[in-house]
């Protein structure tokens, strides 16, 4: 079946599944295939669940004129998406970045849907599969859609904006992570370039923080015209800075016609950055500044995004979402700058940093040392292996830093909270 049948098919509902626990009346199946599964021997119960038509790409499974034989379901995913934004004469901001891309992405949707009927990546749903998976749930109504584009190797973002076509974009910043997916930072820089290449090459608009030299260097270098530029100094179209972090953020932002005081649910010195993003995008698709105010202050960060928690005895910065070393600086940073009489540091292992691993632990130790805290705990067989006499606790993994925090618990702290996914580091927090 061509791409053009198919499109009739999908315009009858517009929703498309690929989890048979998930199937929405009507939609279209696309088994797709994992690691550890085979979605073809789902097809026939997602057509039992209520799915139209099932996309398979093992004619094995082949029952009746509900099953659509093709030959790679992922691809005929990716090209129908690619059909849909074709048909689709809106805007949409593709969001990249080592740090941040969901958080302004979220911000940024809570701005423009203050003024726009609005449509924007689901969670973190921000790779090949979620990319086309979140075009096709733009509706025809949608005006604005944002789009989180996430990349563990070089070419990928390319792909991603050749299906999602971006006619504006951001790169929230470059940092280390997936050191050994990318070959290196040299191999990060390229990879999110890929971004602002797109965008180039289709005359579209990018939005940069002018304080970020790596990202000035790179869209200067590409001979982008259209840069609205965002970041801490007067100089940039919008700026702002920090009025208070105590731990959630108050700021002030200023852009040619306004100067505006603006309290928010994030905590984080780096949210700064993303905020500005949020309000200079904002302001360029003309939503007003009370709007843009309403629609931040109204955001409160989830999902263990720099999320805070008052405990009984203490306060958390929950930041285990997700950690590597750029966003492990600026979260020890902001600790250091929180107004708290007691702080705490407790660190999990970084993944994914290949052969750089241990030097980059390193890196997190010397800085965790260099600011006055009360405690400094670090989990995983990484930090452990680096393990000297200084002034901190270590331990291999969560089972044994569990047992280690009951036997002498924190009491009145603010603890950063920070490792990566896979360390579960929530399973500290009944502890604190
Ligand atoms: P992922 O790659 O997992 O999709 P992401 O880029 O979407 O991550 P977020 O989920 O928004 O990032 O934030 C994850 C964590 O990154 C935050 O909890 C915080 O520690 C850190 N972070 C957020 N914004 C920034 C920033 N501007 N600079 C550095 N670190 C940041
Ligand atoms: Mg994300």
């Amino acid at each position: 079946m061509n791409i053009e049948a198919l499109y009739i098919l999908y315009t009858k509902n517009r929703t498309v599944s690929t989890d048979t626990r998930n199937i929405t009346p009507g939609s279209l199946f696309f088994s797709l295939k994992g690691d550890n599964f085979n979605g073809n021997e789902y097809a026939a119960k997602a057509l039992e669940a209520g799915a139209s038509y099932a996309i398979i790409d093992d004619g094995l499974y082949y029952k009746n004129n509900r099953y659509i034989l093709v030959q790679d379901t992922l691809k005929t995913l990716q090209e129908l998406a690619t059909y849909h934004r074709a048909q689709l004469t809106i805007p949409i901001i593709g969001i990249t970045g080592t740090n941040g891309k969901t958080t302004t992405k979220e911000l940024l949707n809570a701005v423009l849907s203050q003024h726009y009927k609005t449509y924007c990546t689901i969670g973190n749903l921000n790779n090949h599969i979620g990319v086309p998976l979140t075009l096709l749930s733009i509706k025809p109504d949608v005006e604005i859609a944002i789009v989180e584009m996430g990349a563990n190797h070089k070419k990928e973002i390319k792909g991603l904006c050749a299906i999602a076509q971006p006619t504006h974009g951001i790169i929230t910043n470059v940092g280390k992570a997936h050191l050994d997916g990318f070959g290196g930072f040299e191999g990060v820089k390229e990879a999110k370039g890929e971004l602002y290449d797109f965008i180039k090459s289709n005359k579209g608009v990018i939005f940069v923080d002018g304080n970020n030299s790596l990202l000035k260097e790179m869209y200067l270098c590409r001979g982008i015209d259209q840069a609205v530029r965002y970041g801490q100094n007067e100089d940039n179209e919008v700026s702002g800075f920090i009025l208070s972090n105590d731990p959630l953020l108050t700021i002030e932002w200023v852009s040619a016609k306004e100067r505006r005081q603006l309290k928010t649910n994030l905590t984080g010195s780096y949210n700064l950055e993303n905020i500005l993003a949020a309000v200079a995008i904002g302001l360029y698709f003309s939503v007003s500044a009370d709007e843009i105010d309403l629609g931040i202050s109204s955001y409160t960060p989830g999902n263990n995004r720099s999320q805070i928690i008052k405990t009984a005895i203490n306060t958390l910065i929950c930041d285990y979402y997700n950690a590597n070393p750029s966003s492990m600086r600026v979260a020890i940073d902001n600790l250091n700058l929180v107004h708290a009489s007691k702080k705490v540091l407790i660190l999990g292992d970084m993944f994914e940093l290949g052969a750089n691993s241990l030097e980059e632990h390193q890196q997190v130790v010397n800085h965790a040392l260099s600011i006055p805290v009360d405690r400094r705990i670090f989990i995983g067989k990484e930090f452990d292996a680096l393990k000297t006499d200084i002034q901190a606790e270590f331990y291999t993994d969560i089972d044994s830093a569990m047992s280690g925090l009951s036997d002498n618990p924190i009491k009145e702290a603010m603890i950063l909270i920070k490792g990566s996914r896979g360390m579960k580091m929530e399973k500290l927090v009944p502890l604190l």
